[in-house]
């Protein structure tokens, strides 16, 4: 995939040099220089048949199952990020998407399973992680050629630092859509070197060599990177990049370890993912998250919000005068308001979001890169949404409003202190009348 990538350069919106296929997945980097904008570099990958069959290829995607693209109007009927069945020359198969560009046009690239294939270790199919894994491989090509190209070769000026954390942020998203570490560390790896410009690395855990990319003759002094310190009470896991004989400089120094504070998130959540995997993570009712994994959630959360400056916020939730829902028709009544109630929530809310059920008729939201103001306005329309439900129950129209608390980091700071104030604003909602919501306001935490 590396050497197909092509690579143009524009100035505003004029074309200066190379040029951008048709169908391809572009991704874009501004240049700046004195604080000015002074063009983009878009890089793009050709998206067809022979792309596939090498992404098919590395990812092992053998026949019957399948890897597929689908733009526009055929991408928007795909739900992504999730499984769903689609039909395919008369064939059931059960396929497994994520969004790879949505602007201009929307396009989806997707593995797919025949549905007769599956039995019931369907929960342990790899297909979504090989889907992830893929994604993740292009995206950092992108990623990585756009680092490489806009910090010198090409145009021989530094990029701003923001503009390197855009990358970054890139490489973020695609390492974070993959939840195996072992199949992390070589990502991580090779992405680190394409950035740096390395001439070889090797990844190691607890010491001994997973990875290995390049070839170690005639190479500088070697930079070691702490993925994660033995410490923490896990396995250490480190890279170690050899550079050509000249070295690394300084900027490319530091651009390693923003790449690799990067990967280190990515891999706590892949190790969170296997933690939970094990757990249960949902709630039976409602099939929102559960409070176990909305803590997990929580924790990484506010860590990767700590870590690279990015809002964080959280809405908390509870049902009014629930009591009396269970109290008038019947406790069964009352389970199917509550399901009604998360359909409501998650219809609402990003992929990005995670809805929880706390406990009883309490809820909570997690909003990423979110701030309190945004919050509070998405918890105005679940407000609204929720007190315009009507939930049919035998000839009854049961109807429920609900009351919201809003809070947000890094006003407040810590998950504790984070739910605490978001606990308090709701409270504070119910003592003014209930149905309304209250949020908590960056001078009073
Ligand atoms: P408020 O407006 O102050 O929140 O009043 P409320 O009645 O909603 O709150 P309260 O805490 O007094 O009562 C919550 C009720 O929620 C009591 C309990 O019967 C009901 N409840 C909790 N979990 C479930 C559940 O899983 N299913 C059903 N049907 N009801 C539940
Ligand atoms: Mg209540
Ligand atoms: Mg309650």
């Amino acid at each position: 995939m590396r050497g197909r990538a092509d690579l143009a350069v524009y100035a505003g919106t004029e074309l200066l040099a190379g040029s951008v296929p048709v169908g391809a997945v572009t991704r874009a980097v501004r240049v700046m220089a004195r604080g000015k904008s002074i063009g983009r570099v878009v890089a793009a990958i050709l998206l067809n048949r022979a792309l596939l069959d090498r992404m098919g290829a590395a990812g092992r995607v053998e026949p019957p199952d399948r890897l597929l693209v689908r733009t526009g109007v055929g991408a928007a009927a795909i739900p992504v990020g999730r499984a769903s069945d689609i039909r395919i020359s008369g064939r059931r198969y059960r396929i497994f998407a994520e969004r790879v560009v949505d602007a201009p046009t929307r396009i989806v690239l997707a593995a797919a399973a025949p549905r007769a294939g599956i039995g019931e270790g369907t929960g342990k199919r790899t297909l979504w992680l090989i889907l992830a894994s893929l994604i993740s491989l292009a995206t950092l090509a992108f990623a990585a050629r756009g680092i490489y190209s806009v910090s010198g070769r090409r145009l021989r000026r530094a990029p701003r630092r923001r503009d390197v954390r855009q990358v970054l942020g890139l490489v973020g998203d695609a390492l974070e859509s993959t939840h195996d570490p072992d199949r992390l560390l070589p990502v991580i790896l090779h992405a680190s070197m394409e950035a740096t410009g390395a001439a070889a690395g090797v990844a190691t855990r607890g010491g001994d060599e997973v990875a290995r990319e390049g070839s170690f003759e005639r190479t500088g002094q070697p930079l070691r990177l702490e993925l994660a310190s033995s410490e923490a009470g896990g396995e250490s896991l480190a890279l170690i990049l050899h550079p050509e004989p000249t070295g690394f400089d300084d900027r490319t120094v530091a651009l390693a370890h923003s790449l690799v504070a990067q990967a280190a998130v990515a891999l706590d959540n892949a190790r969170l993912h296997g933690i939970v995997k094990r757990q249960a993570v949902t709630d039976d009712l409602t099939g929102l998250s559960n409070r176990r994994f909305f803590r997990e959630a929580l924790a990484t959360e506010l860590q990767r919000a700590e870590r690279f400056g990015n809002a964080l916020a959280l809405i908390v939730v509870d049902i009014d005068d629930f009591k009396r829902v269970n109290d008038r028709f019947g406790h069964q009544a009352g389970d199917e308001v509550l399901r009604a109630f998360a359909e409501t929530l998650l219809g609402r809310i990003r992929g990005v979001d995670l809805g929880a059920r706390l406990g009883g008729e309490e809820f909570a939201i997690l909003l990423p890169e979110t701030d309190a103001a945004g919050a509070e306005g998405l918890a105005e329309n679940l407000r609204a949404a929720v007190a315009d439900l009507v939930v049919s129950i035998g000839q009854h129209e049961v109807r429920i409003t609900a009351s919201f608390g809003v809070a947000a980091f890094p006003e407040a700071r810590g998950a504790d202190e984070l739910m605490t104030a978001a606990d308090l604003a709701l409270y504070s909602a119910k003592r003014q009348g209930k149905d309304r919501v209250v949020a908590v306001g960056p001078e009073k935490p």
